[in-house]
């Protein structure tokens, strides 16, 4: 995947966007077209035009209305429609590639690229702005599997017969709340809104948890050179679970559910790509340096 700074034609709002490395084909001199649907970047929707040295060089507009209440939806998927096409446990494997931004291939030899627009279009519309994967979803024919897939992707085939999981099994309760929720609401819009609420809530625990992570390592990084050890070690340092877990239910308290801290730690795990490892009692293998008492409670007040 390349990060490729798109800019959008109409308000100049930037995001960087994640452009799988497939789109551009080898020995090929063209640019890429690529549609930018509105909520990637901003409320508009463009065409950009990428270069093969990965860099967008045009952009083009498709209409000029920003994305409001009273413009009719073009998207019209809702979770009824996802449901009917897959099933339940599908749509579960979807929330949870969602959230550890997986991507999502599904095998076919049939064109699914106005499926895999709403899809996209759909579970994106889920996430909070900065997290959007507008590629989570897209479909391959069995000869051209082997070389887009890789082993984080959910593979499943058009006839529902899954052929890769790509995450540590656990189970989908917190998935299937959000589900759950979005599901009693028949609006759309309503529907999409309350799920957003829910994966932005669990969102700001998995980013208290990062910082929190990254504010450790700072922290004793300065602490070492206070004392003039240099530890060649300090870029891989190795978080715990059980370090995690108290990190979370100090702030979150005592009523965070083991299930949460779970999915807490695999969010962190896959989509931030923090350095968490099971608890291991006998490794030594990464020197922990202790801190004095007082140091760890003020980090934590800072916190
Ligand atoms: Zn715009």
């Amino acid at each position: 995947m390349n990060f490729i700074e798109i800019i959008c034609p109409d308000c100049g709002k930037g995001a960087m966007v994640k452009i799988p490395n497939h789109l551009f084909k080898k020995g090929t001199l063209n640019a890429i077209k690529i549609h930018i649907e509105s909520g990637i970047c901003c409320n508009h929707r463009f065409l950009a035009f990428v270069s093969n040295k990965h860099k967008a060089i045009g952009y083009e507009k498709l209409d000029s209305v920003v994305l409001n209440k009273t413009r009719t939806q073009k998207h019209i998927f809702s979770l009824k429609t996802i449901l009917d096409n897959f099933n339940n446990q599908i749509v579960l494997l979807f929330f949870r590639a969602l959230l550890l931004s997986c991507p999502i291939i599904i095998v076919s030899e049939q064109d699914l690229s106005v499926e895999i627009n709403e899809y996209n279009y759909f579970f994106n519309s889920l996430l909070p702005e900065k997290h959007l994967n507008p590629f989570l979803f897209s479909y391959y024919s069995r000869e051209n599997l082997k070389e887009n897939m890789n082993e984080i992707s959910l593979i499943l085939t058009d006839d529902l017969s899954i052929e890769q999981i790509p995450w540590a099994s656990i189970p989908f309760d917190i998935e299937k709340q959000f589900f759950l929720e979005g599901f009693q609401i028949m609006d759309r819009d309503g529907q999409i809104y309350v799920m957003k609420v829910k994966i932005s809530t669990l969102f700001d625990k998995v980013i208290y948890l990062i910082d929190s992570l990254n504010r450790i390592i700072e922290i004793e990084r300065r602490y070492n050179r206070k004392i003039y050890k240099l530890d060649e070690n300090q870029n891989d340092r190795i978080f715990y679970e059980d370090e995690c877990d108290k990190i979370i239910i100090k702030k979150y308290g005592e009523n965070i559910t083991k299930l949460e801290l779970d999915l807490i730690r695999l969010i962190a795990l896959n989509r931030f790509h923090a350095n968490i490892q099971r608890n291991d009692n006998n490794s030594k293998k990464v020197k922990k340096i202790k801190l004095p008492q007082k140091k760890i409670k003020n980090l934590f007040k800072k916190l």
